[in-house]
């Protein structure tokens, strides 16, 4: 490991000799993270040691105590997406904040702030994160809830704002309404004034997406229920836009409820990725489709920055309630078995991974 003569504490020492004194002599060369030196099952996982990184310019260290499990995961560890060889799994982490790399200069950031940011590589004990990507955790919101909600919850919010500006009478339809981004969406487009159809597979995921915003929830896929409950719900109008995380098995039904001049976002993959069509599809309705993906609406630090203070503040006035539904350890198995809940469709709300105690 090289020195780490780049690092600058951010509090001068005699005001904060606990925080520096922490930061110098407990950060260790070396740590465990959950990786992958192959795409493919579960069983490619591997707990392993490697070097805590090493800040450039820009950066800042977080020590990690939760990371969030989103369904990312699988498809970079599956091999949907491609990565680089050996990968660090995960999307999102909060924890404190031990080092800042001198180039650093947003004085919001000190050393010893509890932090949460959007950064690949967030299953280990320490990821370096670009500042502008680190947002100070509100006070009266845990670490666990932090790392919980930010990647879901900004990828609802950023979507009802950007992808199709949700307004107040607006019927829109969401899909796997009781999954993690899809309570969100629930939660969110309910108080901004829409009528939400949500679509789940049980009778205890859709009870949990009417107690979070859903008006009618269509259970189960059947042949023509969907159809059926948007005809009612529109007299015949269909609805003005459709949020969906499913993919392929939801790609031709939406087709079916897309109101004239509707929007069609679609922005996962969860039971495969949608086919390929040709745009001479959209001229029936006049639609819109669009396929968004988080990093693009929060690409600059001024954007992850307004739409985390949004976030943060809609969960302080409870429109956005966070269901944690399972907490894995930080370990291979603990992660296998958090992806298999994931892909069997076992889950509500949002999973965690606890990489280390909250102090
Ligand atoms: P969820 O908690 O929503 O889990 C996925 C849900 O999809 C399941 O619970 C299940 O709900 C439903 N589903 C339907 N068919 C299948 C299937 N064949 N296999 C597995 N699940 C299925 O996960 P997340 O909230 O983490 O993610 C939701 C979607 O949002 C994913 O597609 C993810 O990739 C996407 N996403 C996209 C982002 C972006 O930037 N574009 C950012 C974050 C997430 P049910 O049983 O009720 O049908």
């Amino acid at each position: 490991m090289p020195p780490r003569i780049n690092i600058r504490l951010r509090f001068p020492l005699a005001t904060n000799l606990h925080f520096t004194h922490r930061t110098m002599s407990t950060i260790p060369t070396t740590m465990k993270a959950l990786l992958i030196h192959k795409q493919g099952g579960p069983e490619e996982i591997k707990l392993e040691t490697i070097p805590v990184p090493t800040l450039g310019e820009g950066e800042v260290l977080v020590k990690v105590n939760y990371a969030g499990v989103n369904f990312i995961d699988t498809y970079l560890r599956g091999g949907l997406y491609p990565v680089a060889l050996p990968f660090t799994l995960g999307q999102e982490a909060a924890g404190t904040l031990v080092a800042v790399h001198e180039s650093v200069k947003d004085s919001k950031l000190s050393v010893g702030d509890k932090v949460v940011a959007y950064v690949g590589g967030s299953y280990a004990e320490y990821v370096k994160v670009p500042a502008g990507k680190v947002f100070a955790i509100p006070s009266g919101v845990k670490t666990s809830e932090a790392a919980g909600v930010l990647t879901q919850g900004l990828t609802a919010l950023t979507m009802l704002r950007e992808s199709h500006a949700v307004k107040k009478g607006d019927w829109i339809v969401v899909h796997a309404a009781a999954g993690g981004v899809g309570l969100n969406l629930c939660q969110i487009a309910s108080h901004f004034g829409a009528h939400v159809i949500g679509t789940t597979s049980t009778l205890e995921k859709a009870e949990l997406a009417r107690q979070n915003g859903a008006e009618i929830v269509v259970v189960g896929g059947k042949e023509g229920e969907l159809q059926a409950a948007v005809n009612k719900a529109t007299d015949g109008q269909g609805v003005i836009a459709i949020f969906d995380g499913v993919g392929k098995a939801t790609f031709d039904v939406n087709w079916e409820i897309l109101a004239r001049k509707g929007t069609f976002v679609t922005f996962g993959n969860a039971s495969g990725p949608p086919p390929e069509f040709s745009p001479l599809k959209l001229v029936k309705g006049n639609w819109k489709i669009t396929r968004p993906t988080l990093n693009n609406f929060i690409f600059t630090p001024e954007e992850f920055h307004t739409y985390a203070a949004e976030l943060f503040q809609l969960m302080h006035d409870k429109h956005v309630r966070l269901l944690i539904s399972h907490v894995a350890p930080f370990t291979a198995e603990g992660l296998v078995e958090a992806h298999a809940l994931l892909t069997g469709r076992q889950t509500v709300g949002k999973l965690v991974v606890e990489v280390s105690k909250d102090e």
